[in-house]
């Protein structure tokens, strides 16, 4: 492997990454180089990340029990709001037990390389994230990869393979991260009960934002029960960062024996875990901010439909947005920057059709989308 060669191949290709400078990020807006742009990059869905109610429990936990959390939890002890989370996720979740982790990434490549191995199999929807392929990799369990949301695909594969395997596993993303449309869990429910196998969900993108108090895509389907291992993050509509698991009390116990991505690692400091628990509590009851989310991901998608721009299959606050072809898109993304607009472009090879990606957040208003619209129908002559 020759980095060299690799880093000026990037460059060429025009796909190396840099990370840029920002000044800070307040409210909906980012401010870099002494502007102030209008924020659809980053995944503060409910509008807590920055507000005074949060921190002011950062503040005063971090007065209570200091910075870092010591050591590993193995090593060290947990303090008690650790415990006080893990047990309102486990009840609100309607599993056994709960488990911290220090992120969505940990949380994924630990929980599955852990459970799972050689002689399991592991069906993988085509759209999952990242964290998730690597998990499966880790684990040595055999990947079967289905056609996205496909339940025909899907069923097809599992009667192909089922019966080689030991234990099997179905493992989705709740909300789909590029495309931010649903996985199918009622139908998944029942494939995984049909042929004996587990369900894995990953409510990074649905905790907060769907089902009735906010417990994501499964309450919202009524299959919460069901789910043999739901999986979320406090990183994006909870403005924080860390993630869970809820499951069996085996599963966790296991976890906690076994799972090296929390074994040997510092745990996430006291203050972000009172900060976890607050913003779950406040989500529970914070219907007006989930309404309004959903008003503005739908007059987003309709106005951008007015001008024939493609939302692909976006169902919620997630908002493809297909202008064009890689330098296209990645050209109208600083475009709309030059108009005070800060909007990623997502090209290949990361996903199949380029998109500007917009992440709605309650901060938002109907203006702010209007300036969007506009400026995307202006860039694009529409
Ligand atoms: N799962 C999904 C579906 C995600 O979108 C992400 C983050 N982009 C993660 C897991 C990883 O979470 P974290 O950022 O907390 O590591």
């Amino acid at each position: 492997m020759n980095l060299k060669n690799i880093l000026r191949e990037l460059k060429e290709k025009g796909l190396f990454r840099r990370i840029k400078n920002i000044e800070r990020i307040s409210g909906k807006y980012i401010y870099e180089g002494g502007r102030r742009y209008l924020d659809f990059s980053s995944s503060n869905y409910l509008g807590y990340r920055d507000s005074e109610w949060m921190k002011k429990v950062v503040v005063d936990a971090v007065k209570k029990y200091g910075m870092g959390s010591g050591a590993s939890r193995l090593v060290v002890g947990t303090a008690d709001v650790y415990e006080e989370l893990e047990e309102f996720l486990a009840n609100r979740k309607k599993q056994e037990k709960a488990l911290l982790f220090n992120s969505g990434y940990d949380a994924n490549i630990g929980i599955i390389s852990t459970l799972y191995g050689r002689g399991d199999v592991i069906y993988c929807d085509k759209l999952n994230h990242a964290s998730i392929y690597d998990g499966i990799k880790m684990s040595g369990a055999e990947m079967v990869r289905y056609i996205h949301n496909d339940m025909e695909d899907l069923e097809k594969k599992i009667i192909k393979t089922r019966k080689g395997y030991e234990r099997a596993l179905i493992v989705v993303d709740s909300v789909f991260s590029m495309e931010g449309d649903r996985a199918p869990l009622r139908s998944l429910v029942e494939l995984k009960e049909r042929y004996n196998i587990e369900l894995m969900v990953d409510e990074a993108h649905g905790g907060g934002v769907l089902g009735r108090s906010g417990m994501g895509a499964s309450e919202e389907a009524g299959v919460l029960e069901k789910v043999d291992i739901n999986m979320g993050t406090f990183s994006k509509a909870y403005g924080s960062q860390g993630a869970y698991v809820a499951s069996s009390e085996e599963v966790i116990d296991y976890l906690i024996n076994r799972c090296r991505s929390l074994i040997y690692t510092t745990s996430l400091p006291p203050a972000v875990i009172a900060c976890n628990l607050e913003a779950m509590k406040r989500s529970e009851n914070d219907s007006e901010n989930r309404e309004r989310l959903a008003r503005l991901s739908d007059y987003l998608r309709k106005e951008l439909g007015r001008l024939g721009i493609e939302t692909l299959l976006s169902e919620t606050n997630i908002i493809p947005i297909v202008v064009g072809d890689n330098e296209e898109t990645v050209r109208l993304s600083e475009e709309l920057k030059e108009a005070g607009i800060m909007i990623p472009a997502i090209r290949k090879p990361t996903v199949t059709t380029p998109r500007l990606r917009a992440s709605l957040s309650a901060n938002h208003s109907i203006e702010d989308i209007d300036k969007l619209v506009e400026n995307i129908g202006r860039l694009k002559n529409l």
